[in-house]
């Protein structure tokens, strides 16, 4: 027997194991721009790799500065996909598609399969890796809805590492199955403000239950890296180097699409820091940056954190205690407020830069919704297809039923594929507000962001 994979128009496609892509793919070559520089905000020059390397494990900053197409995956990152599982499946929304009757077809990529909920294992494995095969022994990083925090303590137990994480004390106590979670990985989960650095101790003095924010536990996360030499910092998002890692996603897809042999009209999913839908798309658009494609390309964002609908493409800081240097990208100001939304990995106030770069040059378009819109897709994607949507895949799923309602006006059959960057099993307690009647929706005022970069 040679069975290699499954495909059937009606089901979709999955991939054998065996055909997992080999490399990842790298979009910087093939950007329409050279990507601007990171600059360092003290002397406005341009960042160097060995400024970085005290922070980020040194294969993790050298893909950031590469200029490669591709970057090879280790045999121990490919194994540890294969029993995620990877490949993930390429599913066709039939039911849903019944409901909506609609000529369209929906397919999604299943990231929901991922053991923690969410497709971030794709990069926290590799810089695990990375780390662990550098002699480093402790990973040390911040996570505010728990997402991120959760994939990396998994792969640091994968790969024999330590991991501290520093957690939002109000994501910790308003998510303790994350943290629960996060400690059965065996990480050592601290809420922040911690006693565990200077800065924590010091907000700390002035409230013993201050609530914290991601740009505190950042804070704390750098100061703990600054001061243990076996420690490093890993980051979720937004970089080059997690976007790439995510292209895992587009590669297997393009073989799925090839084994039921269709092309996409649309491609959408939602962007937080951008690096899921980069991964979903990249493969797929680096084609229409050759030669114009036909496929569609549509980014969904959280209509509370805006930035590509209504932010600036311009130099801002990634985080919000301004300990990074300045990336050109997308943002709604590094001082936007934390905004009242249950898609937590949507709450980024900037959108990665080669992202953000395409969307400005009009490859990618971008839309926003409200939550109670992409609640109500969600709903009923759980009740036609079985499956509970996180709230930050439910994005893409959105437009993704708005475009197919729009084929049953004009009749046109169009191939729509959203990623299902992750599931909602962790995300009950939003579920039941929508189900009860009491999700607020939310959108910022007037939205005014420091020019750092004439
Ligand atoms: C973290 C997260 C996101 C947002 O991050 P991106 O970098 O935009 O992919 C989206 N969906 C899920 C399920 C996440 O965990």
């Amino acid at each position: 027997m040679t069975a290699k994979g499954y495909s059937d128009l009606n089901y979709g496609a999955n991939l054998d194991p065996e055909d997992i892509p080999r490399r990842w793919y790298n979009i910087v070559p093939d950007l329409p721009e050279k990507l601007a520089p990171m600059l360092d905000p003290k002397t406005m020059e341009p960042v160097k790799k060995s400024d970085m390397e005290r922070l980020f494990p040194k294969e993790i900053v050298k893909q950031q500065f590469s200029e490669d197409r591709y970057f090879d995956i280790p045999e121990e990152v490919l194994d540890a996909y294969r029993r995620l599982p990877r490949p993930t499946p390429l599913i066709r929304a039939r039911r849903f598609e019944e409901y909506l009757k609609t000529p369209a077809m929906i397919f999604f990529k299943g990231e929901h399969v991922s053991p923690v909920g969410s497709m971030k294992p794709n990069t926290a494995l590799p810089q695990t890796y990375y780390a662990m095969k550098q002699g480093i022994e402790l990973a040390v990083s911040e996570t505010g809805a728990g997402q991120w925090g959760s994939a990396l303590a998994m792969s640091c137990s994968l790969f024999g590492m330590k991991s501290r994480i520093y957690m939002v004390r109000v994501s910790s106590r308003q998510k303790p199955g994350r943290k629960i979670m996060m400690e059965t990985y065996g990480s050592e989960v601290l809420e922040s403000p911690s006693r565990n650095t200077k800065i924590g101790s010091k907000y700390l003095e002035s409230d013993p239950e201050h609530p914290g924010s991601l740009g505190i536990a950042i804070s704390e996360a750098v100061e703990d890296v600054l001061s243990n030499d076996n420690a490093r910092y890993l980051l979720a998002s937004s970089f080059n180097y997690a976007l790439a890692h995510q292209t895992i996603i587009g590669l297997e897809l393009e073989k799925q699409l090839e084994m039921i042999d269709i092309e996409p009209d649309l491609m959408t999913g939602a962007i937080g820091g951008g690096s899921n839908y980069s991964g979903f798309i990249y493969p797929i658009l680096s084609r229409s940056l050759r030669k114009k494609g036909e496929t569609e390309f549509v980014a969904v964002e959280s209509a509370a954190v805006p930035s590509t609908t209504r932010g600036q493409f311009t130099y801002d800081f990634a985080d919000t205690s301004e300990l990074t240097p300045l990336v050109k990208m997308y943002t709604v100001g590094h001082n936007f407020a934390n905004p009242p939304i249950h898609a937590g990995g949507l709450r980024y106030h900037g959108k990665a830069p080669s992202l953000s770069m395409l969307i400005n040059k009009g490859f990618v378009r971008s839309v926003s919704y409200t939550q109670n819109k992409i609640f109500e897709a969600a709903e009923l994607f759980a009740r036609t297809e079985g499956i509970f949507p996180a709230p930050e895949s439910a994005h893409g799923l959105r437009y993704a039923m708005d475009e197919a309602l729009r084929c049953k006006k004009t009749g046109e059959k169009k191939v729509i594929i959203f990623n299902n960057c992750g599931h909602g099993i962790l995300d009950l307690s939003a579920y039941q507000e929508y189900n009860s009647g009491k999700l607020q929706d939310w959108e910022p005022g007037e939205i005014r962001i420091p020019e750092y970069v004439k």
